[in-house]
């Protein structure tokens, strides 16, 4: 089987929240269109090590990423390398972090911000950043931007594998906390965007995978091990079983997962079964 994907991280979305506040996301579920999984972040559950984590199916011990001070670019196989190396079109709309992992560092604007190179992991890429902001990062594009740069990504290139990645529930998150009205509301904000898109990614041909890197505390943290962080969501939607599948899987399945829906050889260092 050989399908096109594209996965949304949405930063920050706690697994109880997703739930609780993506109707949108749980109305795939229950009309039969979508399966949901309760996924374990890796440890820590902080950004940099689960993108990693997300992309490589190695827990941060094992890919070497385990702060989001050691961010640096990737040095084991990844979602984009291998993809790319199979012949395949990448793109993503993401924080210039990934840009940085499976790209090129520094981050440098101008060079880096709206990518068009074949050559790279990452082909067509659109990226954002938050230097010299002192809020976290609110008022990075909003999930609305994000969602057009995707759409316009798609009538150009048609990318097999295209990651969505948005920081808008983080940084609400880190300002007012993870049982704030604020952070409830923006992961409202973040699948009623989906809600529109969705369909017309789905109508492409797209299988859409919607998880997040982490969760976080009511205080407004993340990065420890209790279930507020370290449990989110995975949303498959297209999925030929729909449903709630009890019990946990971890984060490590999200790469072998990808992989294969898009028909591509999983390498042996992802151990984890691809979530079927
Ligand atoms: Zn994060």
């Amino acid at each position: 089987m050989s399908n096109k994907v594209i996965l949304v991280v949405v930063d920050g979305l706690k697994y109880a929240t997703a739930l609780g506040h993506c109707g949108f996301l749980e109305g795939q579920v229950e009309s039969g269109k979508a399966r949901r999984w309760r996924m374990r972040a890796s440890l820590p559950s902080m950004s940099a090590p689960c993108y990693e984590s997300i992309h490589t199916g190695l827990d941060p011990a094992d890919h070497g990423i385990t702060a989001n001070s050691l961010l640096r670019p990737s040095t084991v196989d990844n979602v984009f390398g291998l993809a790319s190396a199979a012949g395949k079109t990448t793109a993503a709309v993401a924080y210039s972090w990934f840009s940085v992992l499976y790209n090129a560092a520094p981050y440098e604007p101008v060079r880096d911000q709206e990518t068009e190179d074949t050559s790279k992991p990452i082909q067509y890429g659109r990226f954002f950043d938050d230097a010299g902001r002192t809020d976290f990062h609110l008022g990075l594009p909003s999930d609305a931007d994000l969602c057009a740069q995707v759409d316009r990504l798609l009538g150009r290139h048609r990318p097999d594998y295209l990651l969505l990645h948005t920081l808008s529930c983080d940084s609400v998150g880190h300002v007012y906390g993870g049982s704030s009205w604020q952070y409830d509301r923006s992961a409202t904000v973040v699948d009623s965007t989906l809600g529109k898109h969705v369909p017309a990614w789905r109508e492409a041909g797209y299988r859409v995978l919607v998880t997040a890197d982490h969760g976080f505390t009511d205080c407004g943290y993340h990065g420890g091990t209790n279930d507020d962080v370290r449990d989110v969501a995975f949303y498959d939607i297209g999925h030929p079983s729909p449903g709630i599948s009890d019990g946990a899987v971890s984060q490590r399945a999200v790469a072998p997962t990808v992989l294969g829906l898009m028909g591509i050889d999983i390498p042996a260092q992802m151990k984890e079964a691809p979530l079927d």
